[in-house]
């Protein structure tokens, strides 16, 4: 662990989303006119650096943007978010990153990313960091940048004694000395079942594939359900951690807002079983408001609904 209690750093990417708001999706080659149009701060990196801020970390992002107009902006939003910028390179060569978002009127979405400078993100950036690596109580990671710079950083916050959360998204093949570094794997249903085989349809399938990964070398896997809270599994013990019930209105960049707070919980010392329970109250607060990181919640709002529920 390191020195400074509550400090995260994370390595990862940032983009803008562009998204648009349909009735119906267009088909291939055809128009459609859309109903609304939204701008905002978004890659899984940014999302759980924002998420860890809130909730009162000292947060570094180990990051790169374009030299453009979009990297103004989003290092303008880790600013006003109190997250550090120190480490945010600006990349010479490549634009920022940005995703091209539609959404229809059922909530259904398609995608596109262009990555850009989030495909930079390199050995030497994380070692740029290595004070705040050395100091950090938590490391978080994601798979949206390079996998040799995601097992690069895994392998430097090992060495330093400092935990490591792993958000294998967009999925992955995790190779074993990657696993071997991390603290908390934190896998979503669907990218559960797609490191394992396992298809995770309910608590049982959930606790064989959790202990898949524990076997190649993972200390903690937690498994999110969404709607069904998270299922905790190590060496000792498997454990349901049952929703925290609120009524959700847009679930997007719920697992990001999850991990995040994981790693604000870790970074303070406090052990995994109560890490969860923290990350399943702040991700669930996350999804009573519309937008990823708008939507996440302060600090107070997180104890409140833990006292509530008697912890
Ligand atoms: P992702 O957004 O990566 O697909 P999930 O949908 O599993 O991930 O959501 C991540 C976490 O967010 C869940 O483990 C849970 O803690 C919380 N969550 C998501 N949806 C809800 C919901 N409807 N009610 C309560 N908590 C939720």
């Amino acid at each position: 662990m390191g020195t400074l209690a509550g400090c995260v750093v994370v390595v990862g990417s940032s983009h803008v989303d562009f998204t648009v708001q349909l009735d119906r999706m267009p088909r291939l080659g055809e128009t459609v006119i859309g109903k609304g149009f939204k701008v905002a701060p978004g890659g899984k990196g940014a999302n759980q650096a924002v998420a860890a801020s809130r909730l009162g970390a000292k947060v570094f992002i180990v990051s790169r943007v374009g030299r453009d107009y979009w990297g103004g902006f989003l290092r303008e939003n880790f600013v006003k978010n109190d997250v550090s910028v120190e480490y945010l390179v600006e990349d010479e060569e490549e634009q920022t990153g940005v995703a091209l978002i539609l959404v229809d009127s059922e909530g259904r979405n398609i995608i596109a990313v262009a990555p850009g400078a989030d495909r930079k993100v390199s050995r030497e950036d994380v070692d740029r960091a290595e004070r705040v690596f050395r100091e950090a109580g938590a490391v978080a990671l994601q798979l949206e940048i390079p996998i040799e710079t995601v097992i690069y950083a895994a392998e430097k916050a090992w060495r330093h004694g400092v935990r490591v959360v792993l958000t294998p998204a967009p999925v992955h093949p995790l190779p074993e000395k990657l696993l071997e570094k991390v603290t908390v794997l934190t896998p979503n249903r669907v990218e559960a079942e797609e490191l394992t085989g396992v298809k995770i349809r309910d608590l049982k399938d959930a606790a064989t594939a959790g202990t898949i990964l524990v076997e190649r070398g993972v200390d903690n896997v937690v498994i999110t359900l969404g709607e069904r809270g998270a299922f905790l599994v190590n060496a000792e013990r498997s454990v349901h951690i049952p929703p925290f019930k609120v009524k959700a209105v847009d679930t997007t960049g719920a697992g990001d807002a999850f991990s995040g707070a994981l790693a604000v919980a870790l970074a303070e010392g406090k052990n995994v079983d109560d890490s969860v329970r923290f990350a399943n109250v702040a991700a669930a607060i996350s999804t009573t408001k519309l937008g990823a990181q708008e939507a996440l919640p302060e600090r107070g709002e997180v104890e409140e609904a833990l006292k509530l529920l008697g912890f």
